[in-house]
């Protein structure tokens, strides 16, 4: 049995040590240079005596960045990916709860690295990366760890503005990889494009993937998600056959016509996750391109990566929704209502998950965790634990689970409960809308539509009377060239309520 996630790249460099593993535009690492460069990075923090504690790698995307993660991993610790995009108030926050002892850096972010208030040793990667391997130490080291002890620590934006750090296990993750291979029928030939960045738990899929099959993953230059055209070039050039990509990436070739100026060519698996995929998008990629398998994953990062999954094989209609399916393998997914109690078939309950990916909580935060990874209500005789997601679903006449909201995007206005996603799904429905976004402003007490379009607003809000019930009806609708995201490509609604706030304020003072 596997125990350790390391034993993923030590198959896969017998099979195919000359095999490129990770590429960017400037370097292409083969499964044995990535695994030398790993085996020297973790002798060196070997030799600091340095075991299952947290270390910073702060660097520049690239396939050295990964070579970092898994150099950390050989030395019996924990990774926590930080990247030069990153806001510096949230570096702060994460230095702060880590509490690491060390940080590694490249030539590009050294300087940065210095001026941060981190108490801990900034090492080079230059540096480490030549430490002359030591066998011995590493298997000592392997002997001494278990398949519950830490891989890597992933902070997740918490609603209070501290980040959280959920970490994840080498037997969560093991467990998730495997489980989600064989649905998608992962193998050596896989070519992946990776878009999202290496501090979201939404990267393991194709890095993982990668180690355990020998393929192969390039990186994808950030700016080319603002050319569709030179994007979908991209993936032809490298001929990629699968990416597993957030919706607003997918989103951006849909909604701009790209299809009619070139189609990927080798694409054979599209997967989605983070958020709901609107139909009227995901319909154009189904239709232009009928040959590929797509996926709609469900899950948070508290879980280690996704936890249910949807074969989308078919057209939807403007009012279906793309279910989230199923749970993987091993994965028992309950909706519960407030009570505790498990909701009657085809009724709305929060989304709880049981199983070995569920993480180890948030890192240095016992309270913060005890509140989301509970005791599973139904069990009172043994020790059982589950994670209480926040999301709402139901079950359809299939049996696959549907997305309803985050529970707190379930407002109460005028007196009406209202999801602000049911009104997003209308408004992606309008013919010259090409995305949108519903925001609940509290403090106004103002449901505030963002949209992105060549439709005016005058005739928007003429169109949505004929759709939308009157107290569904947006109170203020902005028209925007993009619809703000978050580091993670998510819509950034926090920034979307400032905004708001800003532009009323403005009228305000004009007044
Ligand atoms: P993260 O931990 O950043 O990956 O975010 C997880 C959250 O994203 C979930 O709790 C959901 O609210 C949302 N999410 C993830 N996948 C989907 C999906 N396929 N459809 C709708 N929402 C999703």
């Amino acid at each position: 049995m596997q125990t350790n996630i390391l034993e993923y790249l030590e198959k896969t460099v017998k099979r195919f040590p000359e095999k490129t593993a990770f590429a960017d535009s400037d370097v292409a690492l083969s499964f044995q240079e990535f695994t030398d460069r790993a085996k020297s990075i973790g002798t060196y923090f070997a030799q600091k005596k340095c075991f299952r504690a947290p270390v910073i790698v702060y660097m520049k995307k690239s396939p050295e960045f990964l070579a970092a993660f898994f150099g950390v991993v050989y030395s019996g610790c924990f990774y926590i990916p930080i990247d030069d995009e990153m806001p510096r108030r949230r570096i702060e926050l994460i230095l702060e709860n880590a509490k690491a002892e060390y940080m590694i850096c490249d030539a590009g972010t050294r300087e940065a690295a210095e001026k941060f208030d981190f108490s801990g040793s900034i090492v080079l990667y230059d540096d480490c990366v030549t430490t002359a391997i030591e066998e011995t130490r590493l298997e000592e080291i392997r002997e001494k760890v278990l398949d519950i002890d830490p891989v890597c620590v992933f902070y997740t934006s918490g609603s209070t503005g501290v980040p959280k750090g959920v970490v994840g296990c080498h037997r969560g993750i093991i467990d998730y990889i495997d489980q989600l291979s064989e649905v998608l029928g992962f193998d050596e030939t896989n070519v992946f494009a990776n878009q999202t960045p290496l501090y979201w738990d939404a990267s393991m899929k194709e890095i993982y993937a990668t180690l355990k099959y020998g393929a192969t993953t390039y990186l994808v230059p950030k700016e080319l998600f603002m050319f569709p055209v030179q994007l979908v070039e991209y993936l032809n050039e490298n001929k990629i056959n699968t990416v597993c990509w957030v919706v607003s990436a997918l989103t951006m070739i849909s909604a701009f016509g790209t299809f009619d100026t070139i189609k990927p060519q080798y694409l054979k698996t599209v997967t989605f996750c983070g958020e709901v995929f609107p139909v009227k998008q995901f319909n154009i990629w189904k239709k232009e391109l009928p040959e590929v398998d797509f996926f709609n994953l469900y899950g948070p990062t508290e879980t280690t990566g996704v936890s249910t999954y949807y074969h989308a094989d078919r057209l939807f209609e403007e009012n279906e929704s793309i279910p989230i399916g199923k749970a993987f393998k091993n994965t028992e997914i309950f909706l519960l209502d407030k009570e505790g109690k498990e909701v009657p078939d085809g009724e709305t309950g929060e989304i709880c998950i049981r199983g070995s990916g569920v993480t180890l909580g948030y890192y240095g935060a016992m309270e913060k965790t005890e509140e989301v990874f509970v005791q599973n209500p139904q069990n009172p005789f043994y020790f059982d634990r589950i994670y209480r997601t926040g999301d709402m679903a139901f079950r359809d006449s299939e049996g696959n689970l549907v997305f309803a909201s985050r529970k707190d995007h379930q407002i109460k206005h005028m007196g009406h409960r209202i999801e602000l996603g049911e009104i997003e799904a209308d408004v992606d429905c309008v013919e010259g809308v090409r995305g949108c976004c519903c925001v609940y402003v509290k403090e106004k007490e103002k449901i505030v539509l963002f949209y992105v379009g060549e439709m005016e607003k005058k005739e928007l809000t003429t169109e949505l009377k004929e759709r939308l019930p009157r107290y569904m009806l947006p109170n203020a609708i902005m028209k925007v060239e993009q619809i703000p995201l978050t580091l993670n490509g998510k819509r950034d609604r926090i920034k979307m309520q400032q905004m708001y706030l800003e532009q009323a304020s403005r009228g305000k003072r004009r007044k």
